[in-house]
């Protein structure tokens, strides 16, 4: 099952990459793709929330570097869609409800829809994503080779 390839690094060290394209694998791309995450869980939803920012340099062939923000952008329009559709459909269903549930059938009824999203971010990872936690970071990747390679480079 295809999943992505993590390296966790320490979060203030830079990362240093093989000198090929993350996606493509074209090797001296000479451009890089600038990725950026915060450490806050739902930051990606809400852009104004706080959290430590992590910005990435990766290399990237200028053909690849508009594909993978177009991706990173269409990622984020779907996960929010449907958030906000779980989000209107528990308010729908739950609106008049007296249950002492019924805040953990709220949370549920949006859940349901935000798992295929998980599920397909799981099953097709983005060439190159990152994920910021308290002291670290996990740079992912959706090819073992590049991973293993990051992993080297970084020891
Ligand atoms: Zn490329």
């Amino acid at each position: 099952m295809p999943t992505s390839h993590d390296v966790r690094l320490p979060l203030d060290r830079s990362p240093r990459f093989p000198d090929r394209c993350v996606r493509c694998g074209m090797p001296e791309p000479g451009h890089t793709w600038r990725h950026a995450a915060r450490s806050v869980g739902l930051s990606w939803l809400f852009p104004l929330a706080l959290g430590r920012r992590v910005a990435v340099d990766v290399p990237a062939c200028h053909a690849c570097e508009e594909k993978l923000s177009a991706q990173r952008l269409r990622r984020r329009l779907v996960d929010f869609a449907l958030v906000a559709a779980g989000v209107a459909v528990a308010i729908t269903l739950l609106d008049g409800a007296s249950t002492p549930w019924r805040r953990v059938l709220g949370f549920a009824s949006a859940l349901v829809f935000v798992l295929p999203a998980i599920v397909h971010h799981t099953l097709f990872p983005p060439p190159y994503d990152l994920t910021v936690g308290s002291d670290h970071v996990d740079h992912e990747f959706a090819d073992p080779l590049y991973a293993r390679d990051v992993s080297h480079l970084n020891r």
